[in-house]
């Protein structure tokens, strides 16, 4: 029942049931059926190689090293200008990316769509992958499987962007930029400023909801301020209106739905 809908946060709670079965089976349909220009992926050994990186060892120290392997035996190129981060705005980015599908969220690409809302970890007794428990990510316990899982595939993908790239943010929080994200801590980082030269954001705000913060924020000039520096120009948007034209299909009647701002 708990397949696909646990995120970390709740990891304390258990580990997916049949990670295994589920990540083959999400390899088979993207490189078979979602991207058939992908077919020769070899499915079994991206599994092995995958649950090799945390099977047998510490739950809690587990290091970019460990996925390398999976990271060199997965080669997907997103084309320049088609790269889309997120960050606390997962569900309407991926709505997004999913009508327009030239973009590419990590969760696009073969590696995130693996591994999406799953959670995994290994046993230092076993060879298993762990489906009972697994060990929620703190101080004491900071390098779990599935974390540093996704801190290696968030700077790959964003090593690997060109062109013009975009975030979608969420204007409904206090920050819509938060430096202790991922994408604020990693992906911003990892941008190769030779083959990146702009970053744009899109601020969002839910319909009917509290606009906190906007492209005239103090978080928005701080990540305009980090992006500059690293030489990559910086745009701004509020309510990037493709993206608001997704989120007017559940508010049809909403006025910033049927008035061209
Ligand atoms: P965010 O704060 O909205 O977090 C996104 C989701 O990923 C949340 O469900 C969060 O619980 C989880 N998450 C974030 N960092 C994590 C980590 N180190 N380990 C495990 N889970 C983590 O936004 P964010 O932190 O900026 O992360 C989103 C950006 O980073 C995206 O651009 C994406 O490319 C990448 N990313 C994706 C995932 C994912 O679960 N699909 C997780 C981490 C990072």
């Amino acid at each position: 029942i708990w397949v696909g809908v646990l995120t970390w946060r709740q990891s304390s709670m258990g580990a997916t049931d049949h990670v295994s079965a589920i990540v083959l089976g999400r390899c088979l349909t993207y490189t078979r059926n979602m991207h058939p220009e992908l077919r020769n992926q070899d499915c079994k050994k991206i599994l092995n190689t995958f649950t090799s990186a945390f099977v047998s060892k510490d739950p809690c120290n587990i290091t970019k090293e460990d996925y390398q392997p999976l990271i060199d035996l997965v080669t997907q190129t997103v084309p320049c200008n088609k790269t889309l981060f997120w960050s606390r705005s997962k569900e309407l980015a991926h709505q997004y990316s999913g009508i327009q599908k030239e973009m590419f969220t990590l969760e696009d690409t073969l590696l995130g769509y693996i591994a999406d809302n799953l959670v995994w970890c290994g046993d230092p007794r076993t060879s298993e992958v762990k489906e009972e428990f697994c060990p929620y990510r703190n101080e004491n316990c900071s390098s779990t499987a599935t974390s540093v899982f996704w801190t290696v595939v968030s700077q790959k993908f964003a090593e690997s962007a060109c062109g013009t790239v975009y975030v979608m943010l969420n204007g409904s929080r206090t920050t819509a930029f938060s430096k202790a994200s991922t994408f604020g801590s990693v992906e911003v980082f990892n941008l190769h400023p030779d083959r990146v030269h702009t970053l744009h954001a899109w601020v969002m705000h839910d319909i009917g909801g509290v606009e906190r913060d906007s492209c005239l924020g103090s978080s928005i000039k701080e990540l305009k301020s980090i992006v500059n520096q690293r030489n990559i120009s910086f745009f701004c948007q509020d309510d990037y209106r493709p993206a608001r034209f997704v989120q007017c299909v559940r508010h049809p009647e909403h006025p910033s739905c049927s008035v061209l701002m």
